[in-house]
């Protein structure tokens, strides 16, 4: 079966029943529909002094064709974790429609181990990617009509860096001009679209901890530069307010169920490799008062979602993990230890072997942040015991538990013994002695050599012109106070997609800089990267359909 027919089968529960089970009642949850619902912001403030439970963080390999599976394990994990009577909640990433009319198809899990109800999570949800866009573009509206009507702040059009955005993958806007026909259509520009979930607005709303918070990070966004080269700031705008209206709802968290029933807040989604890659602080906190145990996930290999998570959220969370789960897959590490797409149904000892170097660095990366690992194996029915033991037995020597987990295939009763090692590792976190990557007041070049030399392992960093330049005037302006977001490829730990397993001696080359200082980071653009991905050649959309009941077909 499907992953869609599978979703489509599972008995869903009114979601009231849902929130009943980590005490929200009726007055705690605004409907949207009888399975999905918002958290009210009172209740959101009610809960504010509720102590925190336990933290555990999914992250993953380098991502290869073959897949992974993390969504799929967080949510298989958490209903294991219940299973055992370890009372837990999920904080997931909400998806993007770029994604899932692309090639990556959804997020909201796999088989036996996903979110429900999968159609509306994975289209249009709570409405809160519009929103989000909407707040984006109406920012772009309104800066636009400020230069139009006179340009009081002086701005330079040439300087402009706020762009549109869309939440699909559109190659054709990556460049645009804007502003042509004549004196009364507006100032001509060039312009550009990236993805909704790569922009500032995305970011601003998962770090935010309230509205007040909201509004002040939302006044700090950068657009542009004056002729005199200086910073031209929302505030200055004087549009932080209207934003922050159209921001309303989608700052309240989401609640939605896994096909076992347990709780999940699926909320904000910024993609891992041009953005933060991290659910929302607010889900992520909601999930920690409400539950014993917190499951969360970082987007792509632990390189990219889980460094910027321990690196960018969790100063802001309060935080930090009392454990990390690695995901890998047999057939992934297949693919670093150099076989083919095509090949990987074979037993191929060796070559999982060879593929674990991929794998042992992210052990070792994780285990640098002095917080607990756990190796989970996400199942496939091709793998073979004597692979699972070759990877035991390397697991074994860096001293890292390894487990099986059969959640795709069996849901929470596939990942009992992984959660049981994942308990086992929480008891034994000492949260004071969590050691950062770097010390904020390091200057963001010596930040960025540490993110490439400490976790990518690459030799050198190499700055192009524009960066350099950046990298003074933003030292002048104060920002190399704020952490680093590495805007890299997902496939390799390079900043070339093709160099699979644990590459050496690389330079990592930084293009180019970008404030993002409502968010509260700068980020760095790598190789060739981008901020508006394209479609393949046979995009998931093909395979898509509603039938006569109005019912999804081919949803994956
Ligand atoms: P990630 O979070 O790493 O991107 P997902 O959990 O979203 O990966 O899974 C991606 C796809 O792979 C889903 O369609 C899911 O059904 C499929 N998948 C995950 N685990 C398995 C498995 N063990 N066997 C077969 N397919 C799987």
């Amino acid at each position: 079966m499907t992953d869609i027919e599978i979703a489509q089968q599972a008995e869903i529960k009114p979601i009231t029943e849902i929130g009943a089970k980590v005490g929200l009642t009726a007055d705690d949850l605004e409907l949207y529909g009888k399975y999905k619902a918002k958290i009210e912001m009172a209740t959101i403030q009610k809960l504010q002094e509720q102590k925190f439970g336990k933290l555990i963080l999914v992250t993953s390999i380098n991502p290869t064709p073959a897949g992974e599976g993390k969504s799929t394990i967080t949510i298989g994990l958490a209903d294991a974790l219940n299973r055992l009577g370890k009372k837990t909640v999920i904080a997931l990433r909400e998806p993007s429609l770029g994604p899932v009319m692309g090639i990556k198809g959804g997020a909201t899990g796999g088989g036996y181990a996903q979110v429900l109800p999968m159609e509306d999570i994975n289209l249009h949800f709570t409405g809160d990617m519009h929103a989000i866009t909407t707040a984006n573009n109406a920012l772009a509206a309104l800066l636009d009509n400020h230069i139009h009507q006179g340009n009081e702040l002086n701005i330079d059009v040439r300087r402009i860096i706020w762009k549109r955005v869309v939440d699909l993958n559109d190659r054709e806007l990556r460049q645009v001009v804007v502003g042509l026909g004549g004196p009364v259509q507006g100032v001509p520009r060039q312009d550009g679209f990236d993805i909704t979930v790569a922009s500032e607005i995305m970011a601003i709303l998962c770090l935010a901890t309230d509205i007040d918070n909201l509004k002040e990070r939302l006044g700090n966004i950068v657009v542009g530069y004056t002729y005199q080269r200086k910073p031209v700031y929302v505030r200055d705008l004087q549009v932080q307010g209207a934003l922050a209206l159209l921001l309303k709802d989608a700052l309240k968290p989401n609640l939605v169920q896994t096909i076992e029933g347990t709780p999940a807040f699926v909320h904000g989604g910024p993609f891992a490799n041009i953005a933060h890659g991290c659910n929302s602080i607010m889900a992520s906190r909601l999930a920690l008062q409400l539950g014993d145990y917190a499951v969360t996930e970082a987007g792509f290999g632990a390189d990219l979602g889980a460094e910027k998570f321990l690196d960018i959220k969790v100063p802001r969370l309060g935080k930090s993990p009392d454990a990390i789960v690695i995901v890998a897959t047999i057939r992934a590490l297949k693919m670093h230890g150099g076989v083919k797409k095509d090949q990987l149904e074979a037993e191929n000892i060796p070559a999982v072997a060879r593929g674990f170097a991929n794998l042992e660095r992210h052990i070792e990366n994780m285990q640098s942040y002095n917080v607990p690992v756990v190796v989970a194996i996400n199942e496939f029915v091709t793998d073979t015991q004597g692979e699972f033991e070759q990877l035991e037995a390397l697991c074994q020597k860096l001293g890292v538990t390894v487990k099986r987990a059969s959640v795709w295939a069996n849901g929470g009763a596939g990942g009992e013994e992984l959660a049981q090692a994942v308990v086992e590792a929480t008891a034994t976190a000492d949260e004071k002695s969590f050691h950062p990557l770097y010390q904020a007041d390091a200057s963001l070049e010596e930040k960025i050599r540490t993110v490439v030399q400490k976790i990518y392992h690459g030799a050198d960093v190499h700055f192009a012109k524009k960066a350099q330049t950046q990298l003074q005037t933003f030292a002048k302006e104060g920002w190399d106070q704020l952490p680093v977001c590495m805007a890299k490829t997902q496939y390799s730990f390079s900043d070339d997609p093709n160099a699979l397993g644990a590459p050496e001696g690389f330079t990592i080359a930084i293009r180019e800089l970008a404030p993002k200082l409502g968010a509260g980071f700068i980020v760095a653009l790598t190789g060739d990267v981008m901020t508006m991905p394209g479609l393949p050649k046979k995009p998931a959309a093909l395979k898509m359909d509603i039938d006569e009941a109005g019912n999804a077909v081919g949803l994956f």
